[in-house]
């Protein structure tokens, strides 16, 4: 039973090519499928999430943060009654754009495609379900539905904003996305918070110490937890803590959202559109402790020096990459410069830059790690 302002097979906005409805499926649950059945999808495996994928097998992958995200997003849909199929796809696609070595691969990504128009794994993602997966006769991408394209446009400025059509609108003339895309947003950064806290202190880069002291939710689930079970072992203790943390924050979300969907008193999807902000929301007390959490994670995990030596070597390989290929395309394998010279026809230098941008951006970690020493190392063949 779907809510009345929840996104359905009867108020979706359609695909950008008319299809034969899906059968024994509805149309997200056809989005979700052609997701998971790309082949970006399945390199998410083996791309950076905080750390790269060789530092470790136990860590969070792209894939495996995806997965993560869909998880959450879809017991909070169907509390609130949201559609689920919609939440699972919009979460499975949202990182396909990210490049190899996570966001310091997007940053030093964009500095060297700042002359060309940037680059940003937000558009990158809607440009993998758009254009570069090549998987069907009749037309480029994947071609979902509307609701799951605006939910993986979570940003865009505005001048760019055209160049998207229908999921760019929302730019120029302010409006809201559904709230399945609204959930998936939110859900992202529950399920990132807690699991760089539970890698970060898996690879030893944090103390459980160091997170009692500093995040008034670890030290409130700690002591609840210490009260029950005085002798606990502290791997056990850690996992009891991480999952507190998360169950906290999904019920806190799905309650202030409830509430706050009744506030509004949105009847219909075009409500929740028009709605001058955002209904998907946590608490302000659970604000608060996000907040102090995520600035924990960006000073004492994000800015280590071991993640930031990793970073360095990262923005070293995709800027050498980047710009041996812009020098001489000839160093790049035969289709990928068929397409950089059929964009560089029609849109000059930038096109060219696009097609190589679109290239490096699909690798995975190691295979630009590969590239990398194939091109550098004399002795590698
Ligand atoms: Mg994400």
């Amino acid at each position: 039973m779907l809510a009345s302002y929840a996104a359905s097979d009867e108020n979706t906005r359609g695909r950008r090519f008319s299809e034969t409805p899906p059968i024994n499926r509805s149309e997200h649950q056809r989005d979700r499928d052609r997701i998971i059945h790309c082949s970006a999808f399945r390199r998410l495996e083996y791309k950076t999430q905080v750390f790269v994928n060789h530092e470790g097998d136990m860590f969070r992958t792209r894939l495996t943060h995806s997965l993560e995200v869909a998880q959450v997003s879809r017991s909070v849909a169907r509390t609130l009654q949201l559609n689920e199929d919609l939440a699972e796809a919009i979460a499975l696609s949202h990182d396909l754009g990210h490049t190899p070595f996570g966001h310091a691969g997007q940053d030093a990504l964009n500095q060297c495609m700042r002359p060309f128009g940037g680059f940003e794994h937000n558009i990158q993602s809607l440009r993998v379900v758009d254009q570069l997966e090549k998987r069907y006769p009749e037309y480029d991408g994947l071609n979902l539905t509307f609701e799951t394209r605006e939910g993986i446009l979570k940003r865009c400025p505005r001048e760019l904003a055209l160049k998207f059509g229908d999921v760019g609108e929302r730019f120029i003339n302010p409006a809201q996305t559904g709230l399945e895309a609204q959930l998936v947003n939110v859900c992202d950064e529950i399920a990132y918070n807690t699991h760089d806290l539970d890698d970060g202190l898996r690879a030893g880069l944090l103390s459980l110490e160091q997170l009692i002291d500093e995040l008034d939710l670890v030290k409130i689930h700690r002591d609840q937890i210490l009260a029950a079970y005085p002798d606990i072992p502290e791997r056990r203790l850690i996992h009891q803590i991480i999952r507190l943390i998360m169950s906290a924050q999904i019920v806190d979300i799905t309650n202030a959202t409830a509430d706050a969907i009744r506030a509004a008193g949105v009847e219909t999807i075009a409500d929740v559109r028009a709605y001058p902000q955002t209904l998907v929301t946590f608490t302000l007390d659970m604000q608060a402790a996000n907040t102090q959490l995520k600035r924990f994670l960006t000073k004492s995990l994000y800015h280590h020096y071991r993640v930031r030596r990793m970073t360095r070597k990262a923005k070293t390989i995709i800027e050498y990459l980047f710009s041996h290929y812009m020098g001489d395309v000839t160093l790049l394998p035969h289709h990928i410069q068929d397409t950089a010279s059929a964009k560089k026809a029609r849109h000059g230098e930038a096109g060219r830059a696009r097609a190589i941008a679109d290239y490096i951006a699909g690798m995975t970690d190691r295979y630009a790690i590969n590239e990398y020493q194939l091109l550098s190392d004399p002795m590698k063949i």
